[in-house]
Order: C-alpha cells, then sequence, then structure tokens
C-alpha cells in the first residue's frame, strides 16, 4: 500500500527545490519553512440532542511578509494540523504570485459537516470565530470559504466578530453573501479562473478550449462552476465526479448535472450517464482535466494513466511532486494550483477593497479584473517556464518565493 503522503512535506520540498533555483539566502528559507502562528482551538457546542461535543479547530497564520494573512476555513473530517499548514502557505505563495497584498493562512475544524445541522453548523462557527477573535480581523487575518464552508458560514463569522467588536466590520471576512457586501462574482471565481488558465493552456499548445473534452473531479463550488464556464467557452463536459462516485457521458450539461445532484446527493445516476468509481474520473478520455476536490488525487499510481493533455488544478495539492514529474515527462500541460485556483482569492481581495472602502463594483467590472489578472499571471508563469525550461508548477513558485523572499529582504529582520 502506499504510503500516506503529508501535505506539508510536499511544501517544503516545493521551497527547497525553488530555493536552489533561486539562489535564495538561507536564512530565508529556513524562516518560509515555518508557519509563524499555529493556533489549535477546543470548540464546544450543545449538540441538537442536548448533549456537547467538542471539536478541534485550527488556524494557522503563515507568512505576513507582504500584508495580512488571508485564507480559507474548511469542515472536513480528515482535517489536520499538516494539512492545514500545507494549505496556509499554499496561500502565501497563491497572493504572492497574484500580486496581492497579503500573506497567507488557513483554518479548519475537524468535522463532518454533512452529518451536522444548520444550527450546529452555526454554533460550531460562532464558536470557533471566539476561540480565534484576537487573531482575525481586516488589516490581521481574513477568512473566507473553502471545502464545506460558503457564504452562510462567511455571515455567521462577520456577525460573531460585529457583535463582540461592537459594530459592523464586513471586510473581516470575504465571500460573503451580496447583501452583507459580498463581491458579484465571489461565488464563480475560482471556476471562472480555472477556466481561464485551461483556456490559456489550450492556446499555448496550438489548440482550442472550443468542442474539447472536459472531465472534473469534485462537484462542489469549484466543480461545478469550472465546468459551467468552460462549457460557456465552448467545451463539452465530458464527465464528472463526487465524493461518492462518477458519471461520465457524451455531453453533460453542468446546470442540470448540479440539479441532479441536488435532488439525489449525488452526481452519480445522472440521466443518460455511465456510473465510474470516482477516481476513475482521473484516467477518463478527455483532453482537460480539472480536479476540484481534495489533496493528492493525482499521485504516482495513476499519473501515467491520466489522459489529458492539460490538467487546470482546482483543488489545492491535487498532484503529488512524483506524479508531477510524471507528467512532466509525459508532456502533459499542468496549470499549477497556486495560479489556476487563484481566482477566488483575487475577488476576495476585490471584496475587500470594495468592504473597505463602501464601494460596489458590478459584475461586469469584477469579472473584467479578473480576466486581466489571470491573463497576466498565466503569460508570467508560463515565460518563466520557457526561460528557465522548468515546468509551469515551479515557474509559479519561483515567481511567488521570489516576491515573498524580497519583501523581507527588504524590511530586514525584526529585532
Ligand atoms: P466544496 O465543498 O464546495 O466541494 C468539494 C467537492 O469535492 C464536493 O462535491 C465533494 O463531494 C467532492 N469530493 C470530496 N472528495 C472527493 C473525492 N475523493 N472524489 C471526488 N470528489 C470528491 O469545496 P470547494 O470550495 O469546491 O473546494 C474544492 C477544492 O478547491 C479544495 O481543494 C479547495 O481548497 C480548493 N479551492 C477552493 C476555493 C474556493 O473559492 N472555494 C478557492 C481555491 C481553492
Amino acid at each position: 500500500m502506499e504510503q500516506k503522503i503529508n501535505p506539508f512535506d510536499e511544501v517544503i520540498k516545493q521551497i527547497e527545490i525553488v530555493a536552489e533555483k533561486l539562489k535564495l539566502d538561507p536564512s530565508v528559507v529556513e524562516q518560509l519553512k515555518h508557519p509563524r502562528k499555529v493556533m489549535t482551538v477546543a470548540v464546544p457546542i450543545k449538540m441538537d440532542n442536548g448533549q456537547v461535543k467538542v471539536f478541534t479547530g485550527y488556524r494557522v497564520q503563515y507568512n505576513m511578509w507582504r500584508g495580512p494573512y488571508k485564507g480559507g476555513i474548511r469542515y472536513h473530517p480528515t482535517v489536520e494540523l499538516d494539512e492545514v499548514k500545507a494549505l496556509a502557505a499554499w496561500m502565501t505563495f497563491k497572493t504572492a504570485l497574484m500580486d496581492l497584498p497579503y500573506g497567507g493562512a488557513k483554518g479548519g475544524v475537524v468535522c463532518d459537516a454533512k452529518k451536522l445541522s444548520k444550527g450546529e453548523l452555526e454554533r460550531i462557527t460562532r464558536r470557533y470565530t471566539t476561540m480565534i477573535i484576537d487573531d482575525i480581523g481586516p488589516y490581521r487575518d481574513i477568512p473566507a470559504p473553502d471545502v464545506n464552508t460558503d457564504a452562510q458560514t462567511m455571515a455567521w463569522i462577520m456577525d460573531t466578530y460585529s457583535s463582540i467588536k461592537g459594530y459592523s466590520i464586513p471586510e473581516v471576512v470575504t465571500g460573503k453573501p451580496l447583501i452583507l457586501g459580498g463581491s458579484p462574482g465571489r461565488e464563480s471565481a475560482t471556476g471562472r479562473g480555472v477556466s481561464i488558465c485551461a483556456r490559456e493552456a489550450a492556446k499555448k499548445l496550438g489548440t482550442s478550449i472550443k468542442n474539447s473534452r472536459v472531465a472534473v473531479q469534485g462537484y462542489g463550488n469549484v466543480g461545478y462552476w469550472s465546468a459551467k464556464i468552460l462549457n460557456e467557452m465552448g467545451a463539452e463536459i465530458v464527465g464528472v465526479s463526487d465524493s461518492k462516485g462518477g458519471c461520465i457521458a457524451g455531453n453533460i450539461d453542468p446546470s442540470k448535472v448540479l440539479e441532479h445532484k441536488r435532488k439525489t446527493g449525488s452526481v452519480i445516476g445522472y440521466p443518460g450517464s455511465k456510473t465510474i468509481p470516482g477516481d476513475q474520473i482521473l484516467e477518463s478520455e478527455c483532453d482537460i482535466l480539472v480536479p476540484a476536490a481534495l489533496e493528492n488525487a493525482i499521485t504516482r499510481r495513476n499519473a501515467s494513466n491520466v489522459k489529458a493533455k492539460i490538467v487546470s488544478e482546482g483543488a489545492n495539492g491535487p498532484t503529488t511532486t512524483d506524479a508531477d514529474k510524471i507528467l512532466y515527462d509525459r508532456r502533459v500541460f499542468v496549470v499549477p494550483d497556486i495560479l489556476a485556483n487563484a481566482g477566488g482569492v483575487t475577488v476576495s481581495y476585490f471584496e475587500w477593497v470594495q468592504n473597505l472602502s463602501r464601494e460596489e463594483w458590478t459584475e461586469e467590472i469584477v469579472n473584467q479584473k479578473l480576466e486581466e489578472k489571470m491573463v497576466r499571471a498565466f503569460n508570467d508563469v508560463a515565460e518563466m517556464a520557457e526561460k528557465h525550461k522548468v515546468n509551469m508548477r515551479t515557474a509559479a513558485y519561483m515567481l511567488a518565493v521570489a516576491r515573498v523572499a524580497d519583501a523581507h529582504l527588504r524590511m530586514g529582520l525584526f529585532p
């Protein structure tokens, strides 16, 4: 059996690869390998049956050399501290790559969100917020949604934070409902970024997104919006999956399959499709693969069987370092997570700017600004990859880590 992959070990490997290429100052490398602050909290709540249950929560603040900490909060039974550390490090590099004035953070609560009632989720969210309240804030650390958290979760955090501070502070979180200061275009932003990257990658390979066949692993926020926007760009969706399994068909309608999932709890059984085991979606016949579930989906076990020519990483950390090498040798064009899924944090930044200035932008403006930022970042990374003859992931890390390191070298070490 393959050994369990620790995502934080993957981060350290990525930092080391890039440090060597950039000939980085060892004192910077040493600091980049350690999160600034790691919080573990006990979150006691009263369950609907009257019993008290204690959940474990984390918030990791990785680096703030380029600005306030920024990163999502995940609710999942497999959340572990090393996973949250890895996700916080990736946020640091993602915000740097997109040239957003932020550092990186991430949070999580170990819980099976799907088995909890709305009331229980609200109590977990509010109590977790109070446990980390002195460490978050609009200029300190700004949470956002991630797996199994959404605009509603952000509304509860905003309300808890504002209630305790005594006035309304919408800018403490992003990914809020529109009525509470959320940004138009935030919900679809990550999927839009994934789609723009896939489209640009197709151009690089001299093909077109039109009529390309797309398979999507994970049909939540990122998976659905990627499928929908790629479909609008002219691609054909030929397979989708979720935690229960997958389905393949000639031309899947992204909205209809979402409706089916809402009704039945899964994409499985979508009319006219063939059911497949979930993992098989990664090896299905397609031109573009969007892994949009969790970490370590493409490993050395299945990387050789990936049929796609383009992988646009919607999830964080879906490809292990070993698998990355295999895909590169097989000339699969991989758009790395810190670039491909950076649309979410980019529009989160737009939301924060709108909140701080009490302005409201239209969806057209948001999408236009996102398009510009994504295409510029994609081209910067592609240019770096060509110049240094490295893959897109190493190139993205080279750009990002160099920016984080430069900020530190300018400030120097306190005291
Ligand atoms: P989500 O909770 O909305 O959806 C996750 C989906 O993945 C669900 O459909 C679930 O059934 C599915 N899934 C879980 N395990 C699976 C498996 N083994 N095989 C197939 N499907 C599986 O979460 P999301 O917000 O869409 O996040 C998905 C990924 O994208 C995560 O890695 C997250 O960190 C990353 N991400 C999200 C955002 C964002 O804005 N939401 C931004 C950047 C990155």
